[in-house]
């Protein structure tokens, strides 16, 4: 799961690491108050101001503005709230911005040598391990440092029975660059994240920039975090953080009915049970030459409500061309599935939302060739396949 930058350093901060202070907005008045509280707490008399969105890349796209007084705060949150954010990590539609992060100005005026460094925890799946990996050439082309001078990256592992050890960030201070106080500050940083990064269960943090100031202090000026979904449970905290409206829509609908869906840019629309045979459907899918348009997991209860649900997904996507349904019938009896598969057609018919595309099953396990017969009777637009290469290549003659 993702969530936006103020959270992000919320979390940061409850670890004891130093970032750039802030309050979120959600209006330009909101703006003004907040750049006021942020004055009192931090003295600052400069801001800047972050359009809050679940993509990176916003000071390129107009996203990150420096107000220099509070008319400037109330004119460019006024900007900013409400815009469509085009950033080269978002669609060409761009996303639009609903909020916007009031935050001291922490690039000191006069301060013609603010240090901008990279760091990201993630985890490093050929080895198992998480690393540390980090570049002095941090800011806003960060990815230009890894296509054109990767050797200007570094990396750092951690053992997970230790944990990450003083000794590695001092490595890292060290590689930096840096000394004395500023890098006694950067080895607190280093530990703080890192520890930050374990007990919130994240799947990824980048900071960048991460800022040294002219007074030798560090912090995250910006916080990209993911939470693995699969932890939230332990963190109520996190879950809440959630932000639907950054979320692709078809995904939040699926949730909510408990159905496991990605969105991807095929034609070919998937129903499966099981991820491990949705990843082979796609495969075959990919293999007899089409693409798949989702992944799609109805899990084990595979009955006419369920299939019903899952095909008003998919049809949301108009790219969908034909859907393949590849069901074993293991608990769920494949008569049962077939019958579903067809009530379902006949439920969609009768709502007006009637199936436009041609439909292959393919029922394997209990049951199948009764399944067979119910849908080879059913006089709908649906075809059957017992074979696995069959329903694939079958796809394939629908579409062409
Ligand atoms: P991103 O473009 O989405 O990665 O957003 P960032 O939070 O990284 O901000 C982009 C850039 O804005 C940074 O690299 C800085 O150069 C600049 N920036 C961020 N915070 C401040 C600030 O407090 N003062 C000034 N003057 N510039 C800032
Ligand atoms: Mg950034």
């Amino acid at each position: 799961m993702n969530i936006h930058e103020y959270q992000g350093k919320e979390i940061l901060s409850s670890f004891g690491v130093r970032v750039q202070r802030g309050i979120v907005a959600q209006d330009a008045k909101a703006a003004v108050d907040a750049a006021k509280k942020l004055t009192e707490q931090t003295g600052t008399g400069w801001h800047v101001l972050k359009a809050q969105v679940h993509a990176g890349g916003r000071g390129k796209g107009g996203g990150v503005k420096l107000a220099k007084n509070l008319h400037e705060v109330e004119d460019i949150a006024g900007k900013i709230i409400g815009m469509n954010l085009v950033t080269p990590q978002t669609s060409a539609e761009g996303k639009k911005v609903h909020q916007v992060l009031v935050a001291e100005d922490v690039y000191y005026p006069g301060d013609n040598e603010p240090e901008e460094y990279y760091m990201s925890v993630l985890l490093n799946r050929s080895s198992s391990r998480n690393m540390i990996m980090y570049s002095t050439e941090g800011g806003v082309d960060i990815e230009t440092v890894a296509d054109k001078t990767p050797h200007l990256i570094y990396t750092e592992e951690i053992d997970p029975a230790v944990g990450l050890m003083p000794f590695q960030a001092r490595k890292i201070a060290f590689n930096l660059n840096l000394s004395g106080t500023a890098f006694k500050e950067m080895t607190k940083f280093v530990m703080s994240l890192y520890e930050a990064f374990s007990k919130s269960d994240s799947s990824l943090f980048e900071i960048n920039p991460v800022l040294k100031t002219s007074d030798d202090k560090i912090l995250a000026v910006d916080a990209k975090v993911t939470l693995d979904d699969n932890s939230l449970f332990r963190h109520k905290d996190y879950a809440e953080m959630r932000d639907v409206r950054e979320e692709n829509p078809v995904e939040v609908e699926a949730r909510e009915l408990g159905l496991n869906y990605v969105d991807l840019d095929g034609n070919v629309g998937c129903m499966v049970n099981g991820a491990g045979l949705a990843m082979a459907t796609m495969d075959l899918i990919k293999q007899a030459g089409g693409e798949p348009a989702n992944f799609l997991d109805v899990g084990g209860t595979a009955d006419a409500k369920r299939v019903e649900e899952a095909f008003g997904l998919i049809l949301k996507d108009n790219k969908v061309k034909a859907i393949l349904v590849n069901i074993f019938g293991g608990i769920v009896r494949c008569d049962r599935v077939a019958q579903g598969i067809v009530d379902a057609y006949k439920n969609m018919e009768a709502a007006g939302n009637a199936i436009t595309v041609p439909i292959i099953v393919r029922l394997q396990g209990t049951n199948a060739d009764i399944a067979k017969e119910i849908i080879d009777n059913s006089g709908l637009d649906v075809y059957s396949a017992i074979e696995f290469q069959e329903a694939a290549d079958k796809v394939q003659e629908v579409l062409s």
